[in-house]
């Protein structure tokens, strides 16, 4: 599933081939995604795109009298192509930019969707949203007075968008390992200085996972077509029984609900 960095990787890349660009128009040729691919879009007609940007793992494409919402869904992917170059089984939408191009959406599951909103952040998949991990918003003081009553695991907290957008799986475990918190924990126990040191490692772990361009991601392709599958370091996430890379201790996996949780015993308390 494209997590934050991949949907901030997709933004960066395809950002200077629409902006001052026209979108022509639209192909929809399956507009039956997670929800029916908005009305509006089927009838985009030369419009021309003024900003690209991203909010939780939404992109916003903003035209001129509205704004199109797109999630990547489980497998969904964009790329910006020739605009004669067939499209595929999987390739459900196009937009037919001005300067030759087709921005292409792939997405072989169809979990992904393509709204329209007049104002994004009062759409109903917009409104209700935490804080981003990577703004001055989100920080240890925030996370201390959010956790104070929760009696429930700090690792699936993390992960509730209500709290903060963007936390998945794979960064809720890598980032408790950097702060050295058990994700066990409940977040009720968690000190402020946890909190901060918690909160910083969110956002150091998600900054470096965009500098490299996304994780480690099997359907996730970058804009320029290239596999977004890079060899970062993981510490933990999908390591189980490895030597913990700071003290050699085999790493523990469990599972909170349905999702697999890693971490170390020895450096994790
Ligand atoms: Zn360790």
């Amino acid at each position: 599933m494209p997590e934050l960095p991949e949907v901030e990787t997709s933004r960066r890349g395809i950002e200077p081939h629409l902006v001052g660009e026209t979108i022509l128009h639209a192909v929809v040729r399956n507009g039956r995604l997670r929800w029916p691919v908005s009305e509006e879009i089927y009838r985009l007609s030369d419009r021309p795109v003024l900003s690209v940007q991203r909010r939780a793992k939404y992109l916003l494409l903003e035209l001129a009298e509205g704004w199109i919402i797109i999630h990547l869904g489980m497998s969904g992917s964009l790329r910006v192509l020739p605009s004669e170059l067939p499209p595929g089984k999987h390739d459900h939408v196009d937009l037919v930019l001005s300067n030759g191009k087709v921005l292409r959406y792939t997405d072989p599951r169809r979990f992904g969707a393509w709204l329209w909103a007049k104002v994004p952040l009062q759409h109903s998949v917009l409104a209700h949203l935490g804080p981003e991990p990577l703004s001055d918003a989100f920080n240890g003081t925030w996370l201390h007075e959010k956790s104070a009553r929760k009696k429930i695991a700090i690792k699936p907290w993390l992960m509730d968008n209500k709290l903060v957008v963007g936390v998945g799986n794979i960064y809720a475990s890598e980032s408790l390992f950097a702060a050295r918190i058990h994700p066990d924990r409940l977040a009720s126990s968690l000190s402020v200085e946890e909190c901060e040191r918690l909160s910083q490692a969110i956002k150091a772990v998600l900054q470096r996972s965009i500098e490299q361009g996304g994780t480690t991601l099997r359907d996730f392709l970058q804009s320029d077509g290239k596999p977004g599958y890079f060899a970062q370091e993981l510490q933990v996430y999908g390591r189980e029984g490895e030597p913990c890379r700071n003290c050699g201790t085999p790493v523990a996996a469990g599972k909170h609900g349905q999702r697999r949780t890693y971490w170390c015993r020895r450096c994790q308390h």
